[in-house]
């Protein structure tokens, strides 16, 4: 199987908008290309999961590889890509269609060697990765097959080289301050939801954040007001805190709680919803399949790197099943619109991705 072909799928999948809750026309392109395949146990699920199943000898437990189909790019954004015999540049190429393109390529290699597996492949592109999906997507694949398979290998584009054995724990909070609002003459002195909520941004960035473990804290988004001179009745802000440590998080989500409680006062009303939760977890290094995804990579000459990053792998990894996350070739710019993939690292990625599945199934308990 020439890698053109593959490539050739990547930049299809790449031109079908799919932006994190609107992922139908993109999963629906994927199902129609399972069934071309002839697969087995082809479905939808109510989130937008698309299932495939290669029978396996029923000698083993079950593989599923995943990889997710959503982008972090709204629908006007214009996806034109182009194309050198180094690199592929357009938004989301890395991020993820390649890794969706992957679940053929890994398809067609596996069938080129006309052994069947020892047990069944669940292939699944899966929603909600990006943004707010909050990992919707790969929740509802685990709730599926829960513990009954031997892993989960979730496939991302661009890492290459690193495998993700540990899951970031990440909390989101739409935080909002809600005033009686006011003219901005007549009324002045009253509270202003947006003064208050940029006081408590300050105290917000004043909150010790650990170098180690490794913590973040980003309000990324803030909106509020309704004109120039109204005091603004409503303003909020995204927030996003990371740990690698759980407790740490928790112990920062308890400070940030506290300081949400403290600014309510009279006239200022103060509140955070959870927009998301990614939940932290992690297989230990010397877990086989974590030993077994560095000795694919020392197969191929390409030296591994131990990873913590916030997946699909998480689901997994947070309920205490295998789980891990490999990249199939190196890029830069990941989530903007000068997004790239390099090709000359993809014969080894996908190579490693073969190997892994092969050997997944022979050496996993
Ligand atoms: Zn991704």
């Amino acid at each position: 199987m020439p890698l053109s072909r593959f490539l050739d799928l990547a930049v299809q999948i790449q031109q079908i908008p799919a932006p994190t809750f609107h992922e139908t026309e993109r999963g629906t392109f994927v199902r129609t290309l399972f069934e071309q395949e002839k697969l087995m146990d082809i479905h939808t699920d109510p989130l937008g999961n698309v299932y495939a199943r290669l029978p396996g000898l029923g000698k083993t437990a079950p593989l599923v590889v995943s990889a997710h189909l959503d982008t972090v790019f709204p629908f006007s954004t214009p996806l034109a890509v182009t194309r050198t015999p180094e690199k592929i540049t357009g938004p989301g190429i890395g991020d993820n269609s390649l890794a969706v393109a992957s679940l053929f390529a890994l398809l067609w290699r596996l069938r080129q060697e006309k052994h069947p597996l020892p047990g069944d492949l669940w292939l699944v592109a899966n929603t909600g990765e990006e943004g707010l999906g909050d990992l919707r997507g790969m929740r509802a694949v685990v709730d599926r097959f829960g513990a009954q398979p031997l892993a989960y290998i979730v496939i991302e584009g661009m890492s290459f080289g690193k495998v993700y054995h540990r899951a970031l724990g990440v909390r989101r909070y739409r935080i909002s301050a809600t005033t009686e609002g006011g003219h901005s003459w007549g009324s002045y002195g009253k509270p202003s939801a947006i003064h208050e909520l940029a006081a408590f941004i300050t105290r917000l960035t004043a909150l010790p954040i650990p170098e180690k473990p490794r913590t973040s804290l980003n309000v990324g988004i803030i909106e509020g007001g309704t004109s120039i001179n109204t005091i603004a009745p409503h303003a909020s802000l995204d927030l996003d805190l990371r740990s690698e440590n759980p407790k740490t998080l928790n112990a920062l989500i308890r400070q940030v709680q506290a300081l949400v409680e403290q600014a309510t006062r009279p006239g200022v009303l103060f509140s955070a919803e959870i927009i998301g939760d990614r939940p932290a977890g992690e297989i230990s290094p010397s877990h086989t399949l974590v030993s077994l995804a560095l000795d694919c990579l020392n197969a191929l000459d390409i030296y591994p790197q131990l990873n913590i990053g916030s997946t699909d792998a998480n689901v997994p990894l947070s309920r205490g099943l295998p789980a891990i996350c490999v990249g199939l070739t190196t890029g830069h710019g990941a989530h903007t619109v000068n997004e790239y993939i390099d090709l000359p690292p993809l014969e080894k990625g996908l190579a490693q991705l073969v190997m892994l599945v092969q050997r997944a199934f022979h050496e996993l308990p």
